[in-house]
Protein backbone atom coordinates (compact mmCIF):
# COMPACT_ATOMS: atom_id res chain seq x y z
CA UNK A 1 0.00 0.00 0.00
CA UNK A 2 1.46 3.01 -1.37
CA UNK A 3 -1.04 5.98 -0.79
CA UNK A 4 0.37 8.93 -0.08
CA UNK A 5 -1.65 10.26 3.64
CA UNK A 6 -3.18 13.69 1.43
CA UNK A 7 -4.76 11.57 -1.09
CA UNK A 8 -5.60 9.18 1.75
CA UNK A 9 -7.10 12.45 3.60
CA UNK A 10 -8.56 13.80 0.30
CA UNK A 11 -10.59 10.69 -0.48
CA UNK A 12 -11.84 10.18 2.96
CA UNK A 13 -12.28 13.80 4.17
CA UNK A 14 -12.03 16.65 2.27
CA UNK A 15 -14.47 15.30 -0.60
CA UNK A 16 -17.60 14.24 1.82
CA UNK A 17 -16.88 17.36 3.21
CA UNK A 18 -16.79 19.60 0.08
CA UNK A 19 -19.86 17.25 -0.82
CA UNK A 20 -21.64 18.30 2.48
CA UNK A 21 -20.60 22.04 1.66
CA UNK A 22 -21.95 21.69 -1.79
CA UNK A 23 -25.13 20.32 -0.21
CA UNK A 24 -25.16 23.29 1.99
CA UNK A 25 -25.26 25.81 -0.61
CA UNK A 26 -27.59 23.86 -2.62
CA UNK A 27 -30.09 24.15 -0.09
CA UNK A 28 -29.72 27.24 0.26
CA UNK A 29 -29.97 27.94 -3.32
CA UNK A 30 -32.50 25.74 -3.64
CA UNK A 31 -34.35 27.19 -0.20
CA UNK A 32 -33.88 31.07 -2.10
CA UNK A 33 -35.18 30.03 -5.39
CA UNK A 34 -38.45 28.82 -3.55
CA UNK A 35 -38.51 31.65 -0.95
CA UNK A 36 -38.54 34.19 -4.21
CA UNK A 37 -41.19 32.08 -6.03
CA UNK A 38 -43.52 32.41 -2.39
CA UNK A 39 -42.68 36.20 -2.56
CA UNK A 40 -43.57 36.35 -6.25
CA UNK A 41 -46.79 34.87 -6.24
CA UNK A 42 -47.63 36.22 -2.83
CA UNK A 43 -47.46 40.17 -4.71
CA UNK A 44 -49.21 38.40 -7.55
CA UNK A 45 -51.82 37.62 -5.36
CA UNK A 46 -51.94 41.29 -3.35
CA UNK A 47 -51.48 43.36 -5.93
CA UNK A 48 -54.03 41.43 -8.33
CA UNK A 49 -56.44 43.83 -10.01
CA UNK A 50 -59.72 44.04 -7.58
CA UNK A 51 -62.47 43.10 -10.14
CA UNK A 52 -64.75 46.57 -10.89
CA UNK A 53 -68.30 45.75 -12.04
CA UNK A 54 -71.06 47.79 -12.30
CA UNK A 55 -74.21 47.02 -10.32
CA UNK A 56 -77.50 46.52 -11.81
CA UNK A 57 -79.24 49.58 -10.56
CA UNK A 58 -76.23 51.67 -12.36
CA UNK A 59 -76.52 49.47 -15.32
CA UNK A 60 -80.19 50.18 -15.79
CA UNK A 61 -79.01 53.73 -16.30
CA UNK A 62 -77.59 53.28 -19.85
CA UNK A 63 -79.92 53.89 -23.57
CA UNK A 64 -81.95 50.32 -23.67
CA UNK A 65 -83.63 50.03 -26.83
CA UNK A 66 -84.98 47.85 -29.38
CA UNK A 67 -83.25 47.52 -32.72
CA UNK A 68 -84.26 48.52 -35.59
CA UNK A 69 -83.47 46.99 -39.02
CA UNK A 70 -82.09 50.23 -40.49
CA UNK A 71 -79.30 49.33 -37.84
CA UNK A 72 -77.50 46.90 -39.56
CA UNK A 73 -74.43 45.47 -36.79
CA UNK A 74 -73.15 43.08 -35.24
CA UNK A 75 -72.77 42.63 -31.53
CA UNK A 76 -68.85 42.87 -30.88
CA UNK A 77 -69.17 40.40 -27.69
CA UNK A 78 -71.20 37.59 -29.12
CA UNK A 79 -70.58 38.26 -33.08
CA UNK A 80 -74.09 37.70 -33.57
CA UNK A 81 -75.99 40.43 -35.73
CA UNK A 82 -79.03 42.03 -33.73
CA UNK A 83 -82.01 40.18 -35.43
CA UNK A 84 -82.20 37.63 -33.26
CA UNK A 85 -82.27 39.27 -30.14
CA UNK A 86 -83.42 42.56 -30.30
CA UNK A 87 -83.01 44.37 -27.45
CA UNK A 88 -79.75 46.57 -27.06
CA UNK A 89 -77.71 48.69 -24.98
CA UNK A 90 -76.00 51.81 -26.03
CA UNK A 91 -73.23 52.84 -24.18
CA UNK A 92 -72.59 56.29 -23.53
CA UNK A 93 -68.84 55.97 -25.21
CA UNK A 94 -71.66 55.09 -28.82
CA UNK A 95 -71.11 51.78 -28.67
CA UNK A 96 -73.95 49.18 -29.06
CA UNK A 97 -74.46 45.73 -27.87
CA UNK A 98 -77.01 43.48 -27.05
CA UNK A 99 -78.73 43.87 -23.68
CA UNK A 100 -77.70 40.48 -22.22
CA UNK A 101 -74.30 40.29 -23.70
CA UNK A 102 -72.85 43.87 -22.32
CA UNK A 103 -75.40 43.28 -18.83
CA UNK A 104 -72.99 40.16 -18.84
CA UNK A 105 -70.00 42.00 -19.40
CA UNK A 106 -70.57 45.57 -17.11
CA UNK A 107 -71.84 43.08 -14.11
CA UNK A 108 -69.58 40.31 -13.72
CA UNK A 109 -66.61 40.84 -15.73
CA UNK A 110 -65.06 44.83 -16.18
CA UNK A 111 -66.66 48.38 -16.06
CA UNK A 112 -64.56 48.98 -19.40
CA UNK A 113 -66.62 49.17 -22.07
CA UNK A 114 -64.73 46.27 -24.46
CA UNK A 115 -64.32 47.75 -27.50
CA UNK A 116 -62.70 51.05 -26.02
CA UNK A 117 -62.06 50.52 -22.19
CA UNK A 118 -63.63 53.62 -21.27
CA UNK A 119 -64.57 53.50 -17.70
CA UNK A 120 -68.40 53.35 -18.08
CA UNK A 121 -68.50 55.04 -14.25
CA UNK A 122 -67.18 57.97 -15.28
CA UNK A 123 -70.53 58.96 -17.36
CA UNK A 124 -72.70 57.39 -15.08
CA UNK A 125 -71.66 59.66 -12.06
CA UNK A 126 -72.12 62.81 -14.06
ZN1 LIG B 1 -74.29 39.88 -28.21
ZN1 LIG C 1 -66.98 52.14 -25.95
Amino acid sequence: MNLHLDEFYFMHFERPLRSSIQDFYDYVDNFLQCYIELTFILSEIVFEDVKVILNEKDFEKLTCFEYTDNFKDTCQICLEDYQENRIVVKTPCNHIFHKKCIKKWFCDTNVKCPLCREDIRTFLSS
